[in-house]
C-alpha cells in the first residue's frame, strides 16, 4: 500500500488517545480533541472522528472485521516469539490486550511511519480478506509498521472500544467546539448520515444543515436488537409492545417526491432491482420516506432464496418479474409532505402511515398489520402464529420510541426461532472483556468427527455469572496449552447452543459456522463422546435451505 504523504501520522492520533485517557475530566477531554480536530484536514478528521468512537468504519457501513482475540494474539506472537507463559503473565497485568501488546512488542521499532489514511485503508482490507490466514499476514505487515503504542490503539480500534473514557457524545462535543456550530446540530447530522466523520466534515464546512433531511439521500435504518424469548421482551415493557411479523426480505427504504421514487438498503445502496414497485408509490399522494421489507410474495411470502434471484440484475426481465412478484411491506415513515418524523413516537408515526396508506394499499405495497401484546404469553402466541405464517419471527417495537437512524438499542427487539440445538464440547476458552474481564468467558466449541473434534463456533453469552466464576477455575485446572489470553483446554464441558443458521466457513476446524450461537445450557448429564457430530452439522446445514422452503 502506498504510505501517504499528505494524511496526518497515526502517532498524533495515539498521543491525543493518550492525552485523553490521562484525564477524567470531560471538559478537559473534550479540549484537547477539539485541538487535535481542528488541525487535521477535512478527511484525517473524518478518519479520526470515527476511530474515536471506537470503530473501524463509519457505523452506517455495518462492516465487520471479523478479528478474534486469538488472532489478534497470533500477531503479536509472531512478532515478539514470547511464549504462552510470558504472554500470559502480561496480558494478566493488564486485563486489556491493547495494552498488554504494547508491552510485549516492548522496543520493536517500527519500520515504516503510519498515516491515518494507511491505517483506515488497511481495515477496509482486512475486512474484505476472506479467512483468518489472509487476515493474519495482514495484521502482521500493519503491525510491523507501528511503534508499539500505536499497536495498543489499533487493537482497541479493532476490538471496537478504545477505553479512554469518551463517548461517542463527547466526540461530537468536541466536532461541536472545534467547528464553533451547535452541539445539537452535530448530533442530528450524525444521526441523519449515520457517519460522525460526515458529520464532521459538515461541521467544518459550517453546512450541518445540508444534513437536514434530503430526500433521495438515505437516512440510517434504526436496527433491532435480538431478544432470547418473549419473557426477556415483556421485562422491558411490562406495560405493551407492539409487535409485528419479521419478514425475511431485504431492508428498504423508499424515498418519493414528484414523479420520482428511489429505494435505499441497509448499506445504503440505490436498489434498482424492483422497478414494478414505483408506480404503486407514485399513486401515493405527496411526499414521504417509508420504511419497510421487500419481500417476494404470492398469496403469502416466498422463501428468502426466491427473492435472491432478483438481486444483483440491474436489466428487467419480464419473466423473473412474473415468476418471483414482490411486495413492499411498509412498516415505518419518517418524513412526510415536508415533516421529519424520527423524534415522532411510534404509535403516532404509525397513525400517520395508515392514514398516508388509507385505501391505498396494493399488491406491490402494504402495510405491515401490528398487534399489541400485553403480556409474554400473547407474545408468545403471536410469535407462533408469525411462523406459521411464514416469517422468521417477530418484531417487537416499543410503542414510545423514536426513530433512532443507525441504532441498535431496546426500542425493536427480533425475536427469531433458534433453528436448532447442537450438544458440543468446549475446546477453547478466552478471557472476557469489561464486566467479564479475568474471566474465562467466551467458549470455542467443537464438535465431533470420528475420533477428532473439530471447532464449529465460539459463543459468549448464556451461561450466569456464577457458572462462569466455577468454569474459570475448572479451566485453569484443565488447559492444555496455554497462550496467555487463549487457552485449549480438555474438552471435558458438554454445552448445548442454540443459533440461527449455519454458513460454510473457513474460520473453522469444521468448515462450518453456527451463526449467532448462544448457550442454552450446560449439559453435565452428557459425556464428550456422546456430542453431536459433524455429520449432523452437514445435515443441519443442507436441511436449513428445505426447512426455510416447507415453512412457509
Ligand atoms: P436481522 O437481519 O436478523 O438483524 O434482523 C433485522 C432485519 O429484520 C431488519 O433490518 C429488517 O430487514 C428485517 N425486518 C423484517 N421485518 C421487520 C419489521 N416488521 N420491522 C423491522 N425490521 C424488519
Amino acid at each position: 500500500m502506498n504510505s501517504t504523504l499528505n494524511s496526518d501520522r497515526m502517532s498524533r492520533f495515539v498521543e491525543t488517545c493518550e492525552a485523553i485517557g490521562a484525564t477524567t475530566k470531560k471538559n478537559e477531554k473534550i479540549q484537547v480533541l477539539s485541538d487535535y480536530l481542528e488541525s487535521l484536514d477535512l478527511e484525517d478528521g473524518a478518519r479520526a472522528c470515527v476511530f474515536f468512537t471506537g470503530r473501524a468504519f463509519p457505523r452506517r457501513e455495518e462492516k465487520v472485521l471479523s478479528v478474534g482475540g486469538s488472532l489478534l494474539w497470533q500477531a503479536i506472537i509472531e512478532l515478539t516469539h514470547l511464549s504462552g507463559d510470558e504472554m500470559e503473565t502480561i496480558y494478566r497485568k493488564h486485563g486489556d490486550s491493547g495494552a498488554a501488546a504494547q508491552e510485549a512488542l516492548g522496543r520493536h521499532v517500527a519500520t515504516g511511519k503510519l498515516t491515518l489514511e494507511e491505517v483506515a485503508a488497511t481495515l477496509q482490507d482486512l475486512a474484505a480478506r476472506r479467512g483468518p490466514a489472509q487476515k493474519l499476514a495482514r495484521l502482521i505487515d500493519l503491525f510491523r509498521k507501528a511503534e508499539p503504542v500505536e499497536v495498543k490503539y489499533l487493537i482497541k480500534i479493532i476490538t471496537g472500544d478504545l477505553r479512554i473514557g469518551l463517548k461517542e457524545g463527547l466526540v461530537e462535543e468536541a466536532i461541536a467546539q472545534a467547528s464553533g456550530c451547535p452541539t445539537t446540530d452535530v448530533r442530528r447530522a450524525n444521526m441523519l448520515t449515520g457517519d460522525i466523520g460526515t458529520a464532521f466534515q459538515l461541521a467544518r464546512k459550517n453546512r450541518l444543515a445540508a444534513a437536514q433531511l434530503r430526500l433521495f439521500h438515505p437516512i440510517g435504518f434504526m436496527l433491532a436488537s435480538p431478544a432470547e424469548s418473549p419473557t426477556e421482551v415483556m421485562e422491558y415493557y411490562p406495560e405493551g409492545i407492539l409487535t409485528e411479523d419479521k419478514y425475511d426480505g431485504i431492508r428498504a427504504q423508499a424515498h418519493k417526491s414528484g414523479q420520482i421514487v428511489k429505494f435505499f438498503s441497509r448499506t445504503l445502496d440505490e436498489i434498482v432491482e424492483f422497478p414494478e414497485l414505483t408506480s404503486p408509490l407514485l399513486r401515493i399522494p405527496g411526499e414521504f420516506i417509508l420504511d419497510g421489507e421487500i419481500l417476494a410474495w404470492r398469496d403469502d411470502p416466498l422463501p428468502f432464496t426466491e427473492l435472491q434471484k432478483r438481486l444483483g440484475r440491474k436489466q428487467p426481465d419480464f419473466w423473473l418479474h412474473q415468476d418471483i412478484p414482490v411486495t413492499f411491506m411498509v412498516f415505518d415513515v419518517l418524513y412526510c409532505d415536508g415533516r421529519l418524523l424520527l423524534d415522532t413516537l411510534l404509535t403516532e408515526r404509525r397513525q400517520r402511515l395508515e392514514a398516508l396508506l388509507a385505501e391505498r394499499q396494493s399488491v406491490e405495497v402494504r402495510l405491515a398489520p401490528v398487534k399489541v401484546c400485553r403480556s409474554e404469553g400473547e407474545l408468545r402466541d403471536f410469535f407462533d402464529a408469525a411462523l406459521a405464517r411464514g416469517n422468521e419471527g417477530a418484531m417487537c417495537k416499543a410503542p414510545g420510541s423514536a426513530y433512532t437512524p443507525g441504532q441498535r438499542g431496546r426500542s425493536w427487539f427480533k425475536l427469531k426461532r433458534p433453528f436448532a440445538t447442537l450438544d458440543v464440547v468446549v475446546t477453547s476458552v478466552e478471557y472476557g472483556h469489561g464486566k467479564r474481564r479475568g474471566l474465562l468467558s467466551d467458549f470455542t466449541f467443537s464438535v465431533r468427527d470420528h475420533d477428532r473434534l473439530l471447532t464449529v463456533g465460539k459463543a459468549y453469552s448464556g451461561l450466569t455469572d456464577r457458572e462462569i466464576h466455577q468454569l474459570t477455575q475448572y479451566f485453569l485446572e484443565r488447559t492444555i496449552e496455554d497462550r496467555g489470553f487463549w487457552r485449549r483446554v480438555e474438552p471435558c464441558v458438554v454445552i448445548e447452543v442454540a443459533f440461527n443458521n449455519i454458513q460454510r466457513s473457513d474460520r473453522h476446524e469444521s468448515g462450518y459456522a453456527l451463526r449467532f450461537p448462544r448457550i442454552v445450557r450446560l449439559r453435565p448429564d452428557k459425556l464428550p463422546a456422546e456430542i453431536d457430530t459433524l455429520d449432523r452439522v452437514k445435515e443441519l446445514y443442507e436441511k436449513q435451505f428445505s426447512a426455510r422452503n416447507s415453512e412457509r
